[in-house]
């Protein structure tokens, strides 16, 4: 029976919600261990990750008898339809693309388990089928399931890329006790490409599929800290994540899918204007942000951000903004960030080096106090 199941899943996916599917059996991934073991000990790691590597690798570490692995990916836009129209003075700051639309591990959890349903219902006299669904917060590594499952090959950017909408795919799986036949992997098609390795601002990426996730920009946006000061000019003006290695890759070249209302952009929202995010209080942050899944880490990340890109963009119109975060905010970090920010947007300004002397006699936390005798120095050195 189990055969065509997997024609009757495979037939119903789309009107499930489900852009491509695939299958693999529960086999380890055992072909992972030292790549793992080497990037965690290299430092290469976020922490973000999984903890426990083996259960990243054996499905039946964190399953009773799996038998296989359903690997399903959703397709998302590339490009927004109604851009917000640009004002002059009015910097904006910009989401990076996963972070379109309703938070995707809530789209991904409804799909699969709407498949777990399905399943259910097409085998309804069967018991005992277990099925445990994973998005990327689970303990499966999501682009070698889905490799494995035929979807697509992982490319030099560490991504999963399909035929049909390049890599601009959320990905998730299901482990199952239900035996199916699996898929062909697919291989690495990049060739002598390497793009998304060139591009790379931060040089992150290793050119064989991994990368030292402590230097991609998608991470630094994540973080709760301060922000090294050698990532801050190379945010630009995105305030979470970083799409470079997606945007260069060829096999997105003209890739757009609009298939899932939930994941359409609200152009206000993922292109925000920057000033007025400096002073977002927590309820009207979770009201306007809090679905995003560029919010998980709170309002701060995506405020010091904020401060940074108005700095990128040498925002002289937010020097008043700045200098209010710098004498009210009870934060240091962001106290500190927008020190850096104002000694970048206008090094030459006598008030501002004048206030930056006042206020920095009023901080204690080390961090901070450093970055107010930077942006200091900065200044002072502007003007010899
Ligand atoms: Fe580099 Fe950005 Fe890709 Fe990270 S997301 S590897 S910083 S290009
Ligand atoms: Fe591969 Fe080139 Fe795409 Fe990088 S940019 S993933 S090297 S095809």
């Amino acid at each position: 029976m189990y055969p065509s199941l997997k024609d009757k899943i495979i037939t119903a996916s789309q009107e499930l919600g489900i852009d491509k599917i695939g299958f693999t059996t529960a086999a380890p991934f055992d072909h992972l261990k030292n790549s793992l073991e080497e990037q965690k000990a290299k430092g290469h790691t976020t922490g973000f990750e999984h903890p426990v590597i083996d259960e990243r690798l054996y499905p039946d570490k964190i399953f009773e008898h799996p038998q296989s692995i359903i690997s399903i990916a959703l397709a998302y836009p590339s490009r927004i339809k109604n851009r917000p129209k640009s004002v002059r003075g009015e910097k904006r700051g910009k989401f990076a693309r996963a972070s379109w639309g309703i938070d995707y591990h809530h789209i991904l959890e409804d799909r699969l388990q709407r498949l777990i349903t399905f399943i259910k219902t097409e085998c309804i006299l069967e018991e005992n089928l277990n099925f445990k669904p994973m998005v990327d917060t689970g303990e499966l590594i999501d682009v070698a399931v889905a490799q494995r499952a035929g979807l697509g090959f992982i490319g030099k950017n560490g991504l999963l890329i399909t035929e049909e909408f390049g890599s601009y795919v959320y990905l998730g799986e299901i482990i199952t006790n239900i035996p199916f036949e699996a898929d062909q992997p697919k291989e690495n098609q990049c060739g002598s490409c390497t793009k998304c390795v060139d591009y790379c601002p931060t040089s992150a990426l290793l050119g064989d599929g991994r990368m030292n996730a402590t230097r991609c920009l998608s991470y630094q946006t994540q973080t709760k800290g301060y922000m090294p000061e050698e990532y801050r000019p190379k945010i630009r003006t995105i305030i979470y994540g970083c799409d470079i290695c997606q945007e260069v890759c060829p096999f997105n070249k003209g890739k757009d899918s609009h298939f899932h209302q939930e994941m359409e952009p609200d152009p206000e929202i993922v292109q925000p204007v920057l000033i007025p995010l400096l002073s977002i209080s927590n309820r009207e942050f979770k009201e306007k942000f809090g679905y995003l899944a560029g919010s998980w880490r709170g309002k701060k990340p995506i405020q010091r951000n904020a401060i940074i890109a108005l700095a990128n963009a040498r925002d002289k119109p937010s020097l008043p903004h700045l200098l209010k975060c710098i004498e009210d905010d009870p934060r240091p970090m962001i106290r500190g960030t927008a020190a850096w920010a104002v000694s970048i947007i206008d090094p030459k300004n006598i008030e501002i080096l004048t206030f930056l002397n006042e206020k920095i006699l009023k901080e204690t936390d080390d961090e901070t106090i450093l970055e107010f005798q930077k942006a200091i120095t900065r200044m002072n050195e502007a003007f010899n």
